[in-house]
């Protein structure tokens, strides 16, 4: 099973990958935690250019790179652990690059479904909970609490433009929208009946 997290920057998918790793734990299910960009020692190099406030690719490249710590993530950690069994649980993959360079900046998403296709082969997540809040609000959580990468320095309007994206492609199956404008209990539970579901899918 291969699970992603998603959101703008601030809607509190991080606060919510430590009670998943519990939920999966206390039922002896196997998983490795990962996370994009990064994952691996080639993309983890590859996402301290990307997010650098010092390098700025042009889109193009941008997407290019993004990808490519994608395909080394899935061939060397994502695919190996599904084989073996286990579940995956990523905190972001592809539907971040449409929402951040399709929808931020502006990157058609014809040529990210190219790059998706070429990578993928047709591997989708199982499940991509997509934590949804009101730009403002999540900005306002993130102003207090750690200095921001090049993404999260941008101004609402960017952050704007990638929650409609995010929300544009949730209308896949694979989808769960989490209103996370809630509190934390609530949250849970809707995370909770959902690996639930995929639990019992298995
Ligand atoms: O998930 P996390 O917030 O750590 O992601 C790091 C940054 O990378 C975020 O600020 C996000 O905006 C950015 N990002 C991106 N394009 C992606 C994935 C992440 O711009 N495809």
């Amino acid at each position: 099973r291969f699970i992603t997290l998603e959101g703008i920057d601030g809607a509190g998918k991080s606060s919510h990958l430590e009670f998943i790793r519990q939920w999966l734990q206390a039922r002896d299910i196997s998983a490795v935690f990962t996370r994009e960009p990064g994952g691996t020692p080639l993309g983890e190099a590859l996402r301290g250019l990307l997010l650098s406030v010092e390098t700025e690719a042009s889109l193009d490249t941008e997407t290019l790179l993004m990808f490519a710590a994608r395909q080394e993530h899935l061939d060397r950690v994502i695919r190996p652990a599904l084989a073996a069994g286990q579940w995956v649980v990523s905190d972001r993959f592809t539907d971040a690059t449409f929402a951040y360079q399709g929808g931020g900046r502006g990157v058609p998403d014809s040529r990210i479904a190219v790059l998706e296709q070429w990578v993928q082969q047709g591997l989708q997540p199982d499940l991509t909970l997509l934590f949804d809040v009101a730009p403002d609000v999540a900005a306002a959580r993130m102003a207090t609490h750690r200095t921001l990468d090049r993404f999260e320095r941008e101004q609402a309007a960017f952050h704007a433009r990638v929650r409609d994206a995010y929300l544009a492609r949730a209308t896949a199956p694979r989808f769960a929208v989490i209103d996370s404008g809630r509190d934390f209990d609530a949250i849970r539970a809707d995370i909770a009946s959902r690996l639930q579901r995929l639990v019992e899918q298995a």
